[in-house]
């Protein structure tokens, strides 16, 4: 990390990304303060060789240069975590790993644009992960250097150092982009808007500005936006200004958008791209098994959009598709038994994204429920036009079985609610586990459960 040279800089929360961003403040020249408000992240961090330095207390902050804080670290609402506070209080500039990435990525070293390293950021509320997955796998597909991280399991300070041509694809959630001081990707894609996690951001409006920092500062090269719901399509409004701008991409999967600009839609399973009135490809996606459903047809548009905006052609993209194996816990096929197909959505933690699992599947034997959201689910009603029964799980079962009034079974555990869906399930019927809640119930967190869910799932007999 470049630019704090010979200065203090504190480092707030160390768990992985607070470790690995010490590390690299260290490599930098710089002398990391570290803190953790528990015990243990203080023994990893002097395990690791970095002194820690109470933030809490008196003039902590003197002589500081900045704050970086984890993501995991709440700085404004509910309220301010106190070392934040503390920060602010003194005039400390509070930044997290992603704004010391593109501070230092944005230095003058990478003066030669053509071979200089890019960065593809993807940010938006549901399928993030599958979108920066499938952006990486495309570029590998073609042989062109590619390196994944974010959100997405690795830190974008552990990432080696970029070579010429190569692409790193970053995974930015809303709580990476609202912080991050510097924010300057090439690329920038924002797949879509639903409320989540409102309580964090201080309502739908916060969290919406926070995605939305990505496509102001400067503005990125180009711009991949998915334009189903109004934020979409304000923030698409706000980019480009002219229909030969080139700077924008849309996206939807709800309507036809060749008309106007360059566009990249999905209608009955076809993507299509249009750029200036005209249609420049067409893949049809409809036997693409790494990718079921609308939803997942949303995020091969806005793959296709990025890579092609790097410069791939359609049929390269359109190749990659059909070697994607999807991600796990994400509309994942994980089992084919007596003709029933089993289907792990664990990811499913909020409505949004178990209504578009609802609608990908026919035949739906649902298992649902765990620690239930702010807004309840009965945005759900709407979509249980294919669930032939429901069975759920958790704290959340019975208000789910009062709220949308489906036939269900209240099963309390996953055990019983494979056992029961699996013994009433007929041939042709697809067992869905897309559960519309957090695990943290039940579970430690959204892959231990889908993991119990394909462990019984694969104890069932054939
Ligand atoms: P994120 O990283 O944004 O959480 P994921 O790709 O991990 O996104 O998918 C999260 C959940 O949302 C999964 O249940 C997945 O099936 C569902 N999902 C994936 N893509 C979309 C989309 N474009 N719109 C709505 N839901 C989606």
């Amino acid at each position: 990390v470049q630019g704090y040279e010979g200065q203090k800089v504190a480092v707030l929360g160390l768990g992985r990304s607070g470790l690995a961003t010490a590390a690299a403040l260290r490599a930098g020249g710089a002398e990391p303060l570290c803190w953790d408000d528990s015990p243990e992240g203080r023994a990893r961090a002097e395990e690791a060789g970095f002194a820690c330095h109470d933030l809490t207390k008196p003039g902590a902050f003197e002589g500081v240069a900045a704050l970086i804080t984890s993501p995991g670290i709440p700085h404004l609402y509910p309220t301010p975590n106190k070392a934040i506070a503390a920060a602010m209080a003194a005039g400390v500039p509070v930044d997290n790993d992603i704004g010391l990435f593109f501070r230092s990525w944005a230095s003058p070293e990478w003066d030669d644009f053509d071979t200089m390293p890019r960065v593809v950021a993807v940010t938006g509320s549901n399928g993030k992960s599958t979108t920066t997955a499938l952006i990486h796998h495309i570029l590998q597909s073609v042989g062109r250097p590619t390196q994944m991280a974010g959100n997405i399991g690795r830190g974008v300070l552990d990432i080696d150092p970029a070579c010429d041509g190569e692409v790193v694809v970053l995974e930015l959630s809303s709580y990476q982009t609202e912080l991050a001081r510097a924010l300057t990707p090439d690329i920038a894609v924002f797949t879509n808007l639903s409320p989540d996690h409102l309580d964090r951001h201080g309502g739908l409006g916060g969290y919406f500005a926070a995605k939305r920092r990505l496509f102001s500062e400067g503005g990125p090269d180009r711009a991949v936006i998915g334009v189903d719901e109004p934020e979409g399509a304000f923030l698409a409004n706000q980019i480009a200004t002219a229909p030969e701008d080139d700077r924008l991409i849309r996206v939807s999967v709800s309507r036809k958008l060749g008309d106007w600009g360059w566009s990249v839609f999905a209608r009955k399973g076809f993507l299509s791209e249009w750029r200036k009135g005209r249609q420049v490809a067409s893949i049809d996606l409809r036997d693409v098994t790494g990718l079921p459903g609308a939803h997942n047809h949303q995020n091969a548009c806005a793959a296709y959009a990025a890579t092609r905006a790097l410069g791939l052609a359609p049929r390269q993209i359109e190749a990659a598709f059909q070697s994607f194996a999807g991600l796990p816990h994400r509309s994942q096929t994980i089992a084919e038994k007596g003709g029933v197909r089993y289907v792990n959505d664990s990811k499913a933690t909020n409505v949004d994204s178990a209504a578009k699992a609802l609608d990908a599947f026919r035949n739906i034997r649902w298992i649902a429920g765990g620690l239930g959201k702010e807004g309840g689910v009965g945005a759900l009603k709407e979509h249980l036009a294919h669930v032939r029964k429901a069975y759920f799980i958790g704290h959340s079962a019975r208000d789910f079985a009062l709220e949308l009034g489906v036939e269900h079974e209240i099963c309390e555990t996953m055990e019983r609610a494979v056992e029961l869906a699996a013994a009433e399930a007929e041939a042709g019927d697809t067992v869905l586990l897309a559960p519309a809640a957090a695990s943290f119930d039940q579970y430690p967190n959204f892959e231990k459960r889908g993991a119990h869910f394909i462990e019984l799932v694969e104890a069932l007999a054939g």
